[in-house]
């Protein structure tokens, strides 16, 4: 395994980070675009002989590069260097607030930081992330499983890998939507999650479509229009008979003021809210003001799923299926029966680092 930095932070703790190439088994299309890979960063934060692992997936649509992420990771290695206090809930807030305020942006290289150290705060104390974090694993709901936009010949290949999963997650935003839907319903009737990526522009045809996506087992529809058009996601809001889930149009906590009036929910994901620390406020400020949650990911590795799955029983729907949509993962895959990852009991985020 290849360093490309180290630093030394006090008198044992280090970070490092390792760029990663995510393969994508099949090409991924959007109603924004294709592609085959997903940049991702890999993070180790150690601390007397324990190593705490974060992860930085970065799609191109959020701008990250490895070399933004390197140049951040810099900056947060140093900043770490002035903690001397045992990790806590309570220590890891206050550190992300410290390496928050080191840039604007850089949000999936500030959530590898915040994994990272949740990771080694479980190591630390032998528990995992979700009992530190008072999260009660039975309560974890099924995952979707996503299929990209494609051919109908293609979808039907692709539907097998959704075995273990319950629900489907079906991209949209395309002229074919219901022909895409149909083709699904030719080989499967799960339950899906339709997620239009800002794809619908008309507001009155996408209300028209809401109404039969319903029909067709359809639960919610994710970011139908352009995510600063509040004004068409209020309105269909208001009158969709499916919730309407904020994704592109909420990235952090800060969103939510803005977002809270337009949707039924939002979407939280890690890559986009720095973490598991802002998650976690995320998820409560978002009950305060009676939303439903969602937690979703990017393509990642089992280190950002089972990240986000600590936390994945606070919320109504999950949609972590990043690293079952990868060839090169670097981690064993986490476990998952009847469509729920089954979170385990061992420290930390309980990762299986496989050896190359
Ligand atoms: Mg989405």
């Amino acid at each position: 395994m290849c360093f490309i930095a180290k630093k030394r932070i006090n008198s044992q703790m280090q970070l490092s980070f390792e760029p990663l190439l995510l393969e994508l088994k099949h090409p991924f299309r959007l109603a924004t675009g294709m592609r085959t890979h997903t940049n991702d960063m890999l993070v180790r934060i150690s601390l007397n002989g324990l190593t705490g692992y974060g992860e930085s997936a970065m799609p191109p649509y959020y701008g990250e590069t490895h070399q933004s992420a390197a140049a951040f990771f810099e900056l947060a290695a140093r900043q770490l260097q002035s903690y001397h206090q045992p990790l806590s809930a309570t220590t890891i807030a206050t550190i992300m607030q410290e390496i928050d305020g080191l840039a604007p942006g850089n949000n999936a290289a500030k959530a590898a930081v915040d994994i990272a150290l949740h990771d080694l705060w479980g190591k630390m104390q032998g528990r995992p992330v979700w009992s530190l974090l008072n999260v009660a694993p039975e309560n974890m709901p099924p995952s979707s499983f996503t299929l990209g936009m494609d051919t109908p010949e293609v979808l039907r290949q692709k539907l097998p890998e959704s075995d273990g999963f319950q629900i489907l997650k079906i991209k949209l935003g395309s002229d074919d939507d219901r022909a895409i839907i149909r083709t699904i319903r030719e080989v499967s009737d799960k339950p899906i999650y339709a997620d239009a990526n800002q794809g619908w522009t008309d507001r009155e045809a996408a209300l028209d479509l809401t109404y039969w996506l319903q029909e067709q087992g359809v639960l919610l529809i994710e970011q139908p229009f352009h995510k600063n058009d509040l004004e068409s996601s209020a309105w269909l809001t208001g009158r969709s008979p499916l919730p309407v889930i904020a994704d592109e149009s909420f990235q952090r906590l800060s969103d939510l003021h803005r977002v809270a009036a337009c949707f039924h929910g939002v979407n939280i994901k890690l890559m986009k809210c720095t973490g598991l620390a802002e998650a976690v406020r995320a998820i409560r400020a978002a009950r305060h003001n009676n939303l439903k949650v969602m937690i979703g990911c990017m393509t990642e590795t089992s280190c950002g799923i089972s990240a986000a799955a600590q936390i994945a029983p606070l919320c109504d729907f999950v949609d972590l299926d990043g690293c079952w949509l990868i060839r090169n993962n670097p981690f064993g895959m986490p476990d998952i029966g009847d469509g729920r990852i089954r979170l385990n009991a061992q420290p930390g985020l309980g990762l299986h680092v496989k050896t190359s």
